[in-house]
């Protein structure tokens, strides 16, 4: 069996059962599933230097998970399940890190990973009935699957600031941070970006930092992440009781062990409960107060309403410069719409002399210049720029990798007017082409751990099914696609979700078409339904060429 770092040198040509893309969370497990389970011969392209993915990248200050550890892991092995400790409730970005070298190391995983090497084309040659790969560092290599663990999260948004490049300063992106550390002791910084990712460095290099402003186009509902030390009691818990722990998470739509408190709507309940209720949330932290409340908070804009207000309120007490609290609190898209960002010490940090908070609603950016950020007002002096804003979500990643199935057909002109999947998982017209985690499932709505457990598996079952009746492809129906696509739209609409510009939407990226890209129906409907499938032998696939057995038969 070749092996990617022992045969494949650099204009070579290789022949793979499987080429994994990625190997972060999913590229990992997709490659031991593959190789090891299904015993298939796998070669994986990674464009970092290590394992990781996004948490090889994002190694900014501040950051880490806000899905509790013990739910944002693996859980196909209960051994490492076992051996593995987390030091605090939500890890941060060193210790994934080492989590998911554990991961490869155990599973002896690296020896099939090419390192600091990006797919640059996936060309699908029908005759052949394979997918031929291209790398930047002169790889060519034929898989009869392409499977794409590519992240949701991982095509930064390039900005497209004035002037960018006339900046005398150092320039950073939360998104590629450097990996020796960064002191900015005696700096004055800029943060460009409230996100998530914003949200977690700036209280950061406030505390380093001489002076730093942030720019805030448009104000975040972030709640208390309530992070702390693992308590040694509760991790002997947990190990109890993975087994339950999991199985309860696979059954709750975030994808973690809580949801016997949610109550269904907010207007229904007493003001005095209400205000109780979301008080206790707030304290518990995580996604509690979003997902552990009331059922109808993304669904009536009254019931969002009451959660709003109260986080407003929250922000409020939390900032001492009531101006200032006013351009913190955000009061332009119901709360939740657009990702609700977890804090530690975010508001607060607003109160320290050496922050300043720079309105771009009211004052406009226009322009990167030679010293720093030029607004409609003034322009502020900086030796260091952060840019913390965002990423090409979702589609980004593998518009970006070159992707061409049948007659030549590009994703992206096949995605012109948005993402069109079955299950996010199959295109049409690409066969043999996996997502992992793709756009129209559950992915970054769901704990992104066990939806890319839910897909990998899902993935191999379908491998081995094709290989056992000699099968050489599977796509999607045409029509299959377009009812996806009309079903996951139309459960979209059904909510407020919609309603923010967002990266959910594509709206964060000028020019991108707008189409709500995760699906909403919940991941446990959703793995009901991709196993009804497959149980029906592919419905609504289209195997070798002809429909599945089970649409001949109907
Ligand atoms: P993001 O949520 O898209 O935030 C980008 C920020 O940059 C927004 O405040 C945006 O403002 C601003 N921005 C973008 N372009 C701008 C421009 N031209 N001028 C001024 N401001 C601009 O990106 P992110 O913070 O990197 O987070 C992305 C996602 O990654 C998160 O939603 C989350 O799913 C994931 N993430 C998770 C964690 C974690 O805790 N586990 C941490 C970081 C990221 P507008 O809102 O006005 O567009």
């Amino acid at each position: 069996m070749p092996s990617a770092n022992s045969e494949v040198l650099a204009g070579d040509v290789g022949d793979f059962d499987a080429v994994v893309v990625g190997a972060g969370f999913a590229g990992l497990y997709a490659l031991h599933k593959l190789r090891d389970q299904l015993g298939l011969s796998v070669c994986v392209y990674e464009a970092g230097g290590e394992v990781g993915g996004t948490w090889y990248w994002n190694r900014y200050p501040g950051a880490r998970c806000d899905i509790e550890s013990y739910c944002y892991s693996y859980s196909f092995s209960d051994e490492l399940q076992q051996e593995w400790e987390w030091s605090e409730r939500f890890a941060g970005q060193p210790e994934i890190r080492r989590y998911l070298n554990h991961v490869a190391d155990k599973f002896d995983l690296r020896r099939d990973i090419q390192f600091d090497t990006r797919v640059i084309s996936a060309t699908y040659h029908e005759e052949r009935s394979v997918w031929e790969v291209c790398t930047d560092q002169d790889h060519r290599v034929r898989a009869q699957f392409l499977v794409c663990g590519t992240g949701n999260l991982s095509a930064p948004k390039v900005p497209d600031f004035h002037g960018l490049d006339s900046f005398a300063g150092q320039l950073y992106c939360t998104s590629s941070w450097p990996h020796q550390e960064v002191d900015f002791t005696d700096q004055r910084v800029g943060v460009i970006g409230t996100g998530s990712s914003g949200i977690q460095v700036i209280p950061e290099i406030a505390q380093q930092a001489a002076q730093l402003t942030v720019f805030q186009r448009t104000p975040n509902y972030a709640t208390p992440l309530g992070n702390g030390a693992m308590d040694p009691e509760f991790q002997r818990y947990i190990k109890q009781n993975y087994g339950t722990i999991r199985a309860r998470s696979r059954m709750n739509n975030t994808g973690v062990p809580y949801d016997e408190r949610v109550q269904p709507s907010a207007l229904d309940a007493d003001p005095d409960d209400r205000r109780r209720t979301y008080e206790a949330r707030w304290t518990e932290g995580g996604f509690r107060f979003l997902k552990d409340a009331y059922s109808d908070l993304l669904i009536d804009k009254d019931a969002n309403e009451t959660a709003a207000a109260f986080i407003r309120d929250k922000i409020r007490q939390q900032v001492q410069d009531p101006k200032v609290a006013e351009q913190l609190v955000p009061d332009t898209y119901p709360y939740g719409t657009k990702r609700p960002p977890l804090e530690t010490n975010y508001y607060r940090t607003f109160n320290r002399d050496n922050v300043t908070l720079v309105d771009l609603r009211s004052t406009p950016l226009l322009r990167i210049v030679e010293s720093g950020v030029e607004t409609s007002e003034t322009v502020y002096e900086l030796d260091s720029i952060v840019l913390a804003t965002g990423f090409d979500a979702m589609t980004g990643p593998l518009l970006r990798m070159g992707v061409r199935g049948r007659s030549g057909l590009s994703l992206g002109r096949c995605w012109e007017n948005g993402p069109r999947t079955n299950l996010g998982l199959m295109v049409d017209g690409f066969p043999n082409l996996f997502v992992i985690t793709g756009p129209q499932s559950p992915s970054v709505l769901y704990n992104m751990p066990l939806a890319i457990e839910d897909h990998v598996d899902w993935i191999s079952d379908c491998i081995r099914y094709l290989r056992e009746r000699s099968v050489k492809t599977i796509e999607p129906s045409a029509e299959s696609v377009a009812e996806w696509v009309s079903h996951t739209n139309e459960i979209a609409n059904a909510t407020l979700m919609s309603m923010a510009h967002s990266w959910y939407t594509g709206d964060n990226i000028p020019g991108k078409p707008r189409a709500f890209m995760v699906y909403l129906g919940g991941a446990p409907r959703y793995r009901q339904i991709c196993d009804d499938i497959a149980a029906a032998g592919y419905r609504g696939f289209i195997l070798d060429g002809a429909a599945s057995a089970a649409e001949r038969d109907t």
